[in-house]
């Protein structure tokens, strides 16, 4: 039988919340981000309640080809047991990569020993690097300024490219590193920068997106300030102020790249 489905590439956010008091508290979900490009499924960052949130989204983490972690910090790791176990079938159906910095998986790994056997293999990210999986490709462009080792992605798929902007301190960098991007998905924490804490504020996001000018920018990763402020009136903001598309990012909003036409 010939497929005559659309080949489709989708973002579906399981969490908006960032940063330790919107996570503990669960004033917004903090599963990661579920990426569905030409069929091959990936899960970014699964945060605390990734399991919940993709069954809730009917997501099956059975299918999933692959979990990328952009760093080690809880936020952004604290399902990462769960779903590989999930996407395993709880060790069943061996498959499936893990790709994280080498600071994830040294001295204090994240991932439990016995899961690391279910999967086909982890894969160390590191600076100025690129990986293919199935038919997409990604990279990672340059090493973020975070406590931790840290690399955002940059996607290639069927002709769209994308990255998702996860924790870092603003530097010059970020900008050249993520040039190439029709849409941003930007972690944005704070509402102004609190050096030395090494998160983008507002002002940073507005930054980035004025100098790259993707089609669309997606914010999400709220911290508690940025939640209060109401991320929808911020995105309306930075839309007037950069003349991009801003979109603050909803739990479970699912974005589709063939919006990116549109634009
Ligand atoms: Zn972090």
């Amino acid at each position: 039988m010939i497929n005559t489905q659309p080949a489709t590439d989708t973002i579906t956010f399981l969490g908006t919340a960032g940063a330790r008091f919107m996570v503990s508290r669960q004033l917004a979900a903090s599963g990661g981000i579920w990426l569905n490009l030409n069929g091959t499924q990936i899960l970014l960052d699964p945060g605390p309640g990734s399991i919940v949130q993709s069954t809730k989204r009917k997501l099956s983490a059975e299918k999933l080809n692959a979990i990328i972690l952009s760093h080690r910090h809880l936020d952004h790791s604290a399902d990462v047991n769960v779903m590989v176990e999930a996407m395993t079938n709880g060790g069943f159906n061996r498959h499936g990569w893990l790709y994280a910095p080498a600071d994830a998986l040294d001295n204090e790994p994240v991932i439990y020993t016995y899961l690391k056997k279910f999967i086909e293999g982890v894969i160390i990210l590191e600076e100025g690097k690129s990986y293919t999986l199935d038919n997409i490709t990604f990279s990672t462009p340059v090493r973020h300024v975070h406590p931790v080792e840290t690399y955002g992605i940059l996607f290639r798929s069927q002709g769209h490219c994308f990255s998702y902007i996860t924790d870092t301190r603003y530097f010059a960098g970020l900008n050249k590193s993520y040039a190439d991007s029709e849409l941003l998905i930007i972690n944005t924490v704070f509402t102004e920068p609190r050096p030395p804490v090494e998160h983008l504020a507002i002002p940073d996001a507005a930054r980035i997106i004025a100098e790259i000018k993707p089609k669309v920018a997606i914010l999400s990763h709220f911290g508690l300030h940025v939640w209060q402020a109401k991320p929808w009136k911020i995105a309306e903001e930075l839309s007037r102020q950069t003349g991009v598309k801003v979109i603050a990012a909803r739990d479970g909003m699912k974005f589709d790249l063939s919006q990116l036409e549109e634009e």
